[in-house]
């Protein structure tokens, strides 16, 4: 049976096309928690936001992790899923858990060029790069904790997914 593995970082480093391109690669399913709550919400994250407030989208949050965890499945999480201790603990004992490392600078710039506003609301309202470097601040350790693999994710996506490869030891489909 091939474990689940959890993709975890901040917004931009590349959750959703690196794990696409992975999933591929394994011949595994791949799956986004963000995508799976509008799905079954049927709204958007800032739909969810605005009516329940951040407390009430980590609330689903949490259940969108258990939802979605199935073997050969690559989840892409949002950025916010290693704020809580149970989500941590859940990602970690029943998969493989891949953070996907970029400095602030890098995903400011990325998040820039392609802004999705409706679907990343910002957390502060100030600048992308001020944001991203005290995102970066209170989560990199959260980050770090979570995962059983780092993975340097300033790298064109096939190399990240190589490098996710030959780290979990796994073959390519
Ligand atoms: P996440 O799901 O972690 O928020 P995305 O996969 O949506 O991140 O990527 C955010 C943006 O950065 C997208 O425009 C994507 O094309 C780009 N991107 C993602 N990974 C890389 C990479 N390794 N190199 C260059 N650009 C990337
Ligand atoms: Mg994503």
């Amino acid at each position: 049976m091939s474990l689940p593995i959890y993709l975890i970082g901040a917004r931009g480093c590349g959750k959703t096309t690196v794990g696409q391109a992975l999933a591929l690669a394994l011949g595994y399913a791949f799956c986004d928690t963000d995508h799976y709550l509008q799905l079954s919400s049927g709204q958007s994250v800032s739909d969810i936001v605005s009516a329940e407030g951040w407390e009430g989208f980590r609330r689903r949050e949490t259940l969108a992790v258990k939802a979605v965890t199935q073997p050969g499945t690559v989840i892409a999480t949002g950025g916010g899923m290693v704020l809580a201790e149970e989500n941590r603990q859940f990602m970690r004992e029943q998969g493989q858990v891949v953070y996907l490392n970029a400095d602030a600078a890098v995903l400011a710039a990325r998040l820039e060029a392609y802004p999705e506003a409706e679907q990343r609301p910002t957390l502060t309202g100030r600048p992308i790069a001020e944001e991203m470097v005290e995102v970066l601040a209170a989560r990199d350790a959260l980050y770090q904790q979570a995962a059983h693999h780092i993975i340097d994710a300033m790298q064109s996506p096939e190399a990240v997914v190589s490098q996710i490869v030959s780290a979990l030891s796994l073959a390519r489909a």
